[in-house]
Protein backbone atom coordinates (compact mmCIF):
# COMPACT_ATOMS: atom_id res chain seq x y z
CA UNK A 1 0.00 0.00 0.00
CA UNK A 2 1.24 3.26 -0.79
CA UNK A 3 0.80 6.26 1.60
CA UNK A 4 -0.59 9.18 0.09
CA UNK A 5 1.60 12.68 -0.36
CA UNK A 6 -0.49 15.76 -0.78
CA UNK A 7 1.95 18.91 -1.32
CA UNK A 8 0.98 22.54 -1.51
CA UNK A 9 3.38 24.44 -3.94
CA UNK A 10 2.44 28.36 -2.66
CA UNK A 11 4.92 29.14 -6.11
CA UNK A 12 5.70 32.94 -5.73
CA UNK A 13 3.09 33.68 -2.77
CA UNK A 14 3.09 34.08 0.95
CA UNK A 15 5.51 35.96 2.93
CA UNK A 16 6.31 35.00 5.84
CA UNK A 17 3.70 36.84 8.09
CA UNK A 18 1.76 35.18 6.03
CA UNK A 19 2.37 31.46 6.46
CA UNK A 20 2.21 32.33 10.23
CA UNK A 21 -1.26 33.06 10.07
CA UNK A 22 -1.59 29.87 7.66
CA UNK A 23 -0.04 27.54 9.45
CA UNK A 24 -1.91 28.47 13.46
CA UNK A 25 -4.83 27.36 11.37
CA UNK A 26 -3.61 24.52 8.78
CA UNK A 27 -1.69 23.09 11.70
CA UNK A 28 -4.82 22.72 14.00
CA UNK A 29 -7.21 21.59 10.89
CA UNK A 30 -4.49 18.63 9.88
CA UNK A 31 -3.43 17.42 13.72
CA UNK A 32 -5.26 14.04 13.65
CA UNK A 33 -4.45 13.41 9.34
CA UNK A 34 -1.81 11.36 10.41
CA UNK A 35 -2.21 8.72 7.91
CA UNK A 36 -1.51 10.76 4.59
CA UNK A 37 2.24 12.54 4.27
CA UNK A 38 1.66 16.40 3.85
CA UNK A 39 4.39 18.77 2.16
CA UNK A 40 4.55 22.79 2.27
CA UNK A 41 6.29 24.09 -0.20
CA UNK A 42 6.98 27.96 0.39
CA UNK A 43 8.90 30.24 -1.68
CA UNK A 44 12.59 30.84 -0.15
CA UNK A 45 11.86 33.40 1.92
CA UNK A 46 9.55 31.37 3.79
CA UNK A 47 11.34 28.04 4.05
CA UNK A 48 13.00 28.37 6.86
CA UNK A 49 10.70 29.92 8.81
CA UNK A 50 7.99 26.98 7.95
CA UNK A 51 10.71 24.74 8.26
CA UNK A 52 10.91 25.31 12.15
CA UNK A 53 7.70 25.53 12.68
CA UNK A 54 7.12 22.34 10.85
CA UNK A 55 9.98 20.41 12.98
CA UNK A 56 7.55 19.98 15.67
CA UNK A 57 5.01 18.40 13.61
CA UNK A 58 5.94 14.88 12.68
CA UNK A 59 3.63 14.46 9.73
CA UNK A 60 3.79 17.46 7.92
CA UNK A 61 7.24 18.70 6.21
CA UNK A 62 8.74 21.47 4.08
CA UNK A 63 10.28 21.46 0.69
CA UNK A 64 11.72 23.57 -1.72
CA UNK A 65 10.28 24.97 -5.47
CA UNK A 66 13.55 24.31 -6.91
CA UNK A 67 17.44 24.36 -6.43
CA UNK A 68 20.77 24.00 -9.01
CA UNK A 69 22.36 21.05 -8.91
CA UNK A 70 25.86 22.46 -7.82
CA UNK A 71 27.03 22.09 -4.40
CA UNK A 72 28.45 25.02 -4.75
CA UNK A 73 30.12 28.02 -7.07
CA UNK A 74 29.03 31.12 -9.02
CA UNK A 75 25.66 30.61 -9.41
CA UNK A 76 24.38 33.77 -8.53
CA UNK A 77 20.23 33.28 -7.64
CA UNK A 78 20.86 29.61 -6.63
CA UNK A 79 20.66 27.60 -3.59
CA UNK A 80 22.09 23.93 -3.22
CA UNK A 81 20.23 20.92 -2.36
CA UNK A 82 22.81 20.95 0.64
CA UNK A 83 21.57 24.46 1.65
CA UNK A 84 17.88 23.37 1.75
CA UNK A 85 18.69 20.14 3.91
CA UNK A 86 20.32 22.61 5.97
CA UNK A 87 16.70 23.87 6.88
CA UNK A 88 15.69 20.53 7.38
CA UNK A 89 13.35 20.76 4.62
CA UNK A 90 12.88 17.18 3.15
CA UNK A 91 11.28 17.59 -0.06
CA UNK A 92 11.79 19.91 -3.26
CA UNK A 93 9.84 19.98 -6.61
CA UNK A 94 11.81 19.36 -9.84
CA UNK A 95 10.74 20.44 -13.26
CA UNK A 96 7.61 22.10 -12.47
CA UNK A 97 5.98 22.97 -15.82
CA UNK A 98 6.48 27.00 -15.17
CA UNK A 99 10.26 26.25 -14.42
CA UNK A 100 10.10 24.08 -17.96
CA UNK A 101 8.42 26.52 -20.14
CA UNK A 102 9.32 30.08 -18.58
CA UNK A 103 13.17 28.93 -17.78
CA UNK A 104 14.35 26.67 -19.73
CA UNK A 105 14.64 23.23 -17.96
CA UNK A 106 14.74 20.47 -19.88
CA UNK A 107 14.83 16.82 -18.94
CA UNK A 108 18.41 16.86 -18.98
CA UNK A 109 18.67 19.44 -16.10
CA UNK A 110 16.21 17.92 -14.30
CA UNK A 111 18.06 14.31 -14.53
CA UNK A 112 21.01 16.40 -12.78
CA UNK A 113 18.69 18.09 -10.43
CA UNK A 114 17.12 14.57 -9.14
CA UNK A 115 20.58 13.08 -8.73
CA UNK A 116 21.42 15.95 -6.49
CA UNK A 117 18.69 16.10 -4.74
CA UNK A 118 18.83 12.39 -4.03
CA UNK A 119 22.46 12.56 -3.01
CA UNK A 120 21.63 14.99 -0.13
CA UNK A 121 18.98 13.50 1.08
CA UNK A 122 15.86 15.44 0.05
CA UNK A 123 13.00 13.59 -1.63
CA UNK A 124 12.43 14.91 -5.39
CA UNK A 125 8.99 15.38 -6.45
CA UNK A 126 9.85 15.58 -10.45
CA UNK A 127 6.76 17.30 -12.32
CA UNK A 128 5.59 15.79 -16.19
CA UNK A 129 3.03 16.12 -18.09
CA UNK A 130 2.12 16.88 -21.59
CA UNK A 131 0.76 20.66 -23.15
CA UNK A 132 -2.91 20.77 -24.71
CA UNK A 133 -1.52 20.64 -28.09
CA UNK A 134 0.35 17.33 -27.52
CA UNK A 135 -2.74 15.73 -25.85
CA UNK A 136 -4.73 16.95 -29.03
CA UNK A 137 -2.12 15.38 -31.10
CA UNK A 138 -2.63 12.22 -29.55
CA UNK A 139 1.02 12.57 -28.16
CA UNK A 140 0.59 11.68 -24.37
CA UNK A 141 2.29 9.09 -24.21
CA UNK A 142 4.90 9.76 -26.22
CA UNK A 143 5.98 13.05 -24.10
CA UNK A 144 5.40 11.52 -21.05
CA UNK A 145 7.86 8.65 -22.25
CA UNK A 146 10.42 11.35 -23.24
CA UNK A 147 10.26 13.24 -19.72
CA UNK A 148 10.25 10.08 -17.41
CA UNK A 149 13.06 8.39 -19.50
CA UNK A 150 15.23 11.82 -19.43
CA UNK A 151 14.69 12.91 -16.04
CA UNK A 152 15.32 9.60 -14.23
CA UNK A 153 18.28 8.38 -16.04
CA UNK A 154 20.69 6.53 -14.87
CA UNK A 155 19.17 7.03 -11.44
CA UNK A 156 19.13 3.18 -9.32
CA UNK A 157 15.75 1.03 -8.72
CA UNK A 158 16.85 1.47 -5.00
CA UNK A 159 16.50 5.00 -5.04
CA UNK A 160 14.22 5.81 -7.48
CA UNK A 161 11.19 3.98 -5.42
CA UNK A 162 11.66 6.82 -2.82
CA UNK A 163 11.11 9.86 -6.05
CA UNK A 164 7.60 10.97 -5.75
CA UNK A 165 6.29 12.24 -9.50
CA UNK A 166 3.72 14.21 -10.06
CA UNK A 167 1.75 14.15 -13.10
CA UNK A 168 0.77 17.72 -14.25
CA UNK A 169 -1.06 18.00 -17.58
CA UNK A 170 0.13 22.04 -18.56
CA UNK A 171 -3.59 22.46 -19.54
CA UNK A 172 -4.96 21.87 -16.35
CA UNK A 173 -2.13 23.66 -14.27
CA UNK A 174 -4.22 27.08 -12.69
CA UNK A 175 -6.67 26.86 -15.60
CA UNK A 176 -9.50 25.78 -13.67
CA UNK A 177 -10.00 22.42 -15.73
CA UNK A 178 -8.96 19.50 -14.10
CA UNK A 179 -8.49 16.13 -15.82
CA UNK A 180 -10.96 13.90 -15.46
CA UNK A 181 -10.27 10.91 -13.15
CA UNK A 182 -10.26 8.70 -16.00
CA UNK A 183 -7.82 10.72 -17.85
CA UNK A 184 -5.78 10.71 -14.87
CA UNK A 185 -5.90 7.31 -14.12
CA UNK A 186 -4.93 6.42 -17.22
CA UNK A 187 -1.85 8.36 -17.66
CA UNK A 188 -0.36 7.51 -14.12
CA UNK A 189 -1.22 3.42 -15.06
CA UNK A 190 1.00 4.76 -18.31
CA UNK A 191 3.46 6.43 -16.10
CA UNK A 192 4.08 3.29 -13.94
CA UNK A 193 4.15 0.97 -16.56
CA UNK A 194 7.21 3.26 -17.85
CA UNK A 195 8.97 3.10 -14.50
CA UNK A 196 8.67 -0.72 -14.79
CA UNK A 197 10.07 -0.58 -18.13
CA UNK A 198 12.84 1.75 -16.45
CA UNK A 199 13.67 -0.31 -13.20
CA UNK A 200 11.39 -3.27 -12.48
CA UNK A 201 7.79 -3.70 -11.59
CA UNK A 202 8.29 -4.01 -7.44
CA UNK A 203 9.93 -0.63 -7.97
CA UNK A 204 7.28 1.11 -10.42
CA UNK A 205 4.86 -0.43 -7.50
CA UNK A 206 5.93 1.72 -4.70
CA UNK A 207 6.56 4.57 -6.53
CA UNK A 208 4.35 7.53 -5.27
CA UNK A 209 2.68 9.50 -8.34
CA UNK A 210 0.46 12.69 -7.74
CA UNK A 211 -2.02 14.46 -9.71
CA UNK A 212 -1.62 18.25 -10.35
CA UNK A 213 -3.88 20.38 -12.11
CA UNK A 214 -6.38 22.89 -10.74
CA UNK A 215 -7.06 20.27 -7.35
CA UNK A 216 -9.78 21.54 -5.23
CA UNK A 217 -11.59 19.75 -2.36
CA UNK A 218 -14.91 19.15 -4.87
CA UNK A 219 -12.46 17.43 -6.98
CA UNK A 220 -10.43 15.03 -4.38
CA UNK A 221 -12.38 12.38 -3.59
CA UNK A 222 -12.89 10.95 -7.35
CA UNK A 223 -9.02 11.56 -8.05
CA UNK A 224 -7.87 10.02 -5.06
CA UNK A 225 -10.15 7.11 -5.78
CA UNK A 226 -7.94 6.03 -8.29
CA UNK A 227 -5.58 3.02 -7.85
CA UNK A 228 -2.57 4.40 -9.41
CA UNK A 229 -3.26 8.63 -7.84
CA UNK A 230 -0.90 8.35 -4.60
CA UNK A 231 -1.64 12.10 -3.47
CA UNK A 232 -1.70 15.46 -4.91
CA UNK A 233 0.81 18.56 -6.48
CA UNK A 234 -1.71 21.58 -5.53
CA UNK A 235 -1.14 24.73 -6.65
CA UNK A 236 -3.99 27.79 -6.25
CA UNK A 237 -6.14 25.67 -3.80
CA UNK A 238 -2.89 25.45 -1.25
CA UNK A 239 -2.77 29.23 -0.66
CA UNK A 240 -5.99 29.04 1.58
CA UNK A 241 -5.29 27.02 4.74
CA UNK A 242 -9.28 25.90 5.22
CA UNK A 243 -9.07 24.54 1.28
CA UNK A 244 -6.28 22.87 1.61
CA UNK A 245 -6.74 21.07 4.88
CA UNK A 246 -9.95 20.01 3.20
CA UNK A 247 -8.29 18.79 0.39
CA UNK A 248 -5.88 16.62 2.98
CA UNK A 249 -9.10 15.29 4.91
CA UNK A 250 -10.85 13.99 2.12
CA UNK A 251 -7.85 12.20 0.79
CA UNK A 252 -6.90 10.67 4.07
C1 LIG B 1 0.84 23.39 -9.64
O1 LIG B 1 1.32 24.48 -9.78
O2 LIG B 1 1.58 22.42 -9.39
C2 LIG B 1 -0.61 23.24 -9.75
C3 LIG B 1 -1.09 22.05 -9.89
O3 LIG B 1 -1.35 24.40 -9.74
P1 LIG B 1 -2.96 24.51 -9.65
O4 LIG B 1 -3.40 23.59 -8.54
O5 LIG B 1 -3.23 25.94 -9.34
O6 LIG B 1 -3.49 24.08 -10.97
Amino acid sequence: MRKKIIAANWKMNQTIADAASYLDSFLLEVADEKRIDIVIVPPFTALAYVSERLSKVQHVKSGAQNMHWEKNGAFTGEISAGMIRELFARYVVLGHSERRTLFGETDEIVNKKTKAAIAATLTPIVCIGETLAERDAGQVEQVLHTQLTGSLAGIPAKELADVVLAYEPVWAIGTGRTATPEQAQEAHAYIRKVLAEISDAATAEKVRIQYGGSVKPGNTGALMGQPDIDGALVGGASLVARDFAEIVKISA
